[in-house]
């Protein structure tokens, strides 16, 4: 493909080998070490949140979110994200509860949720694409039926919401460092909690259960390398610069095919960070022939995300989401990464309008 639909931000060598180096002479290599000690510190003041905790990947972190604040029982959830969302809910044994999506923004509808009849244990919704939740909504509900809101923020990097951090609402939300993610540590993620003692459980939730070296409870291993931290602390020192570029990228991509398909609608309260550049179809048969004719012409899509995910669970079947279905029909992502040009995107932009305007030509 001349144009992938991803590629990772390659962390500078000469940056990178000197946190190496680092490592080295520090004899520590892992177990919440220097340099992890450093990157919590560092993201903590970057994204402006606290009770940040680094793990090994985006979704560890949301297994040990829901083991840290203890859900049980029926999750009322999203069906459009990313597969991770609903498998770590089966993972830890809970069970999905599908409610429907707004149409326009694309994220678990506050209406949908609330409607669901029944005990539940927690509210997990995604800010899809980095488009912040309805999360004034979504925290009234979940005081309500007083459970924790745990949000999916894997896409959320950068997101803000009004003049704070988007990552400071719910009682947590998870983070995904993985390499195709806007910032990454090669493998990697984090969870910001509301309270300090949440976050202290699930560091010992992270190593094992243990706590002071005393066994205190059940735990896995989420921690992350000291060369992992290294990659991060580097990227970090690029993110700027990344999320400039696919802020720019976004917005020359919608102005080059407003008119043509339609977009996610952002949240009043902030703007995209660039994280995907979804688009949406007229429907499935446009939406598989124009991605079929955009590899031929050499730019890579993804049906991010297809299928909607109460059709991939064996219960969510039975559970219709009838604007989540019809949502990931049409929905493919266009290139976006860190280093993609102007020029790349107004020749992409170009080669999905043909695709686009030849196949409703007929
Ligand atoms: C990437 C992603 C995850 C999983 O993160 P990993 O770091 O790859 O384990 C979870 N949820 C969503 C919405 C994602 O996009």
């Amino acid at each position: 493909m001349r144009y992938p639909v991803t590629r990772p931000a390659i962390p500078d060598f000469a940056r990178y080998s000197r946190y190496v180096e680092q490592a080295n002479a520090s004899g520590t290599l892992t177990n919440f070490g220097p340099l992890e000690t450093e990157l919590t510190a560092r993201l903590e003041s970057f994204l402006g949140v606290e009770n940040l905790l680094i793990v090994s990947n985006g979704t560890i972190a949301l297994q040990v979110a829901y083991r840290a604040l203890g859900v049980a029982g029926r999750v009322i959830t999203t069906p459009f994200s990313f597969v991770a969302t609903t498998s770590t809910l089966r993972w830890e044994g809970l069970t999905p509860v599908f409610a429907d999506i707004d149409p326009f923004t694309l994220n678990l509808d506050p209406l949908a949720a609330a409607a669901v009849d029944g005990p539940i244990g927690a509210i997990v919704p995604v800010h899809v694409y980095g488009n912040p939740c309805d999360v004034v909504a979504l925290e009234r509900l979940g005081h309500e039926r007083g459970v924790p809101v745990i949000y999916d923020a894997a896409h959320a990097f950068g997101s803000r919401y009004g003049n704070r951090s988007l990552l400071t609402w719910g009682d947590a939300a998870t983070l995904s460092f993985h390499a195709t993610k806007l910032f990454h540590s090669v493998e990697g993620g984090a969870i910001v909690f509301r309270d300090r003692d949440t976050r202290d459980r699930a560091k010992a939730i992270c190593n094992f259960g243990l706590r002071d070296g005393v066994i205190g409870g059940l735990g896995t291993n989420a921690k992350m390398s000291e060369y992992h931290a290294a990659a991060g602390l580097t990227v970090l020192e690029q993110v700027d610069e990344i999320l400039d570029r696919r802020r720019a990228a976004v917005a020359r991509y919608q102005r080059e095919l407003d008119g043509l398909v339609e977009f996610q609608r952002w949240s009043a309260e902030g703007e995209p960070n660039g994280a995907y550049m979804p688009i949406l179809l007229a429907d499935e048969s446009e939406c598989l022939r124009v991605q079929a004719r955009l590899a031929d012409t050499g730019v890579g899509t993804r049906r991010y995300f297809h299928p909607s995910l109460n059709q991939l669970d064996a219960e969510g079947q039975l559970q219709p989401c009838p604007v989540a279905e019809r949502t990931a029909s049409r929905v493919l992502c266009l290139p976006i990464y860190s280093d993609i040009s102007m020029a790349d995107v107004d020749a992409i932009a170009g080669l999905v309008r043909t695709a686009v305007c030849d196949q409703r030509a007929g």
